[in-house]
């Protein structure tokens, strides 16, 4: 059968990835790799949602443009919320907003005098050149902690980068300088001035005790959020399942990402993610996607 220009949309969540990272965050493949591996991956609409930066998106555009993929929007803000650092994607956003783009150049440059803070912190536990070395490994684009764990693994202080967060990185050890980040309100406000829907990313990865989360939900869905991660790469069955019954309960649309920052995180590649279970709305349900024909790298029609 060949591909007529109306594809019929694809079921939940066959084909849809909503978080990925590329390197101008912390991911290791450039925009258009991305792309392209997610298009080799069965992705057909796929979310570039890189952490308080959108700068790849012109690039995935043009690639995922040559392949008839369809790109969605995204970004992943960081958020601070009772002390805690929360995540929030905004999916479906216009990235030239003015609200939305002050918004992030303010978390920027917290990110930078983190880094650098993070790196005199670390001088005190003997670890010389840190935010130089981790500032190398990302070429000039945000400094996150996951450049001071491939740091922390290049000079042999650690063996992984589970190791590095545990050690040196994660919330109270020695390299860890506590987030000033957006306020969830603040996050949700940029996202929806610019025409994008708010999603709390992987809700499982946080310590929250079921009353907190409650309060961080009802907080979110009053500031205008409208989603929550039901399906992600960092989510056991057990917490799709939970998370599943949460979205119901509180009437939040549901979104699947794999959270995917390169192939060397073999736990979750592209194009693998599980179906919605039963009950859930995808957040993308009321998109008006238009599918176009899938072609290869060539720019030629496939056909199957
Ligand atoms: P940042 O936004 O700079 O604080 O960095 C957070 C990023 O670090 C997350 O987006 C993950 O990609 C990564 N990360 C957080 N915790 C871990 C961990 N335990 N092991 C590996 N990577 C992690
Ligand atoms: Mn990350
Ligand atoms: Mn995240
Ligand atoms: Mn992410």
């Amino acid at each position: 059968m060949s591909i007529s220009n109306s594809v019929p949309i694809p079921m939940p969540s066959q084909g849809y990835d909503m978080h990925t990272h590329s390197l101008r965050s912390d991911g290791t493949l450039t925009p258009s790799e991305l792309v392209q591996r997610a298009h080799a991956a069965g992705v057909r609409v796929l979310a570039l949602t890189d952490h308080d930066v959108t700068d790849g998106i012109a690039e995935a555009q043009t690639a995922a443009d040559r392949l008839g993929l369809i790109l969605i929007v995204g970004v992943e803000i960081s958020v601070t919320w009772q002390n805690q650092t929360l995540h929030i994607v905004g999916l479906n956003i216009n990235p030239d907003q003015t609200e939305l783009q002050q918004g992030l150049a303010r978390l920027r440059e917290f990110r930078l005098w983190r880094a650098e803070e993070m790196g005199r912190r670390l001088r005190k536990k003997r670890i010389e050149g840190a935010y130089e070395g981790s500032a190398r490994l990302a070429q000039g684009m945000i400094i996150s902690r996951t450049h001071f764990a491939r740091f922390l693994v290049d000079q042999g202080y650690v063996r992984g980068p589970q190791q590095a967060f545990r050690q040196f990185l994660g919330r109270g050890k020695p390299g860890y300088v506590p987030g000033r980040w957006a306020s969830l309100a603040e996050a949700v406000q940029w996202i929806v001035s610019a025409g994008g829907q708010a999603v709390v990313a992987h809700p499982a990865r946080y310590k929250l005790s079921a009353g907190k989360l409650r309060q961080m939900l009802g907080e979110f869905r009053e500031c205008g959020g409208a989603a929550i991660e039901v399906i992600s790469g960092s989510h056991s069955p057990d917490a799709i399942h939970h998370f599943a019954g949460i979205a119901r309960e509180h009437g939040f649309l549901a979104s699947a990402g794999s959270d995917f920052h390169g192939p060397q995180n073999t736990w979750m590649d592209l194009g693998r993610l599980p179906a919605l279970p039963e009950g859930c709305v995808p957040v993308w349900q009321e998109w008006d996607l238009e599918m176009k024909p899938l072609t290869n790298s060539d720019g030629c029609r496939l056909v199957n």
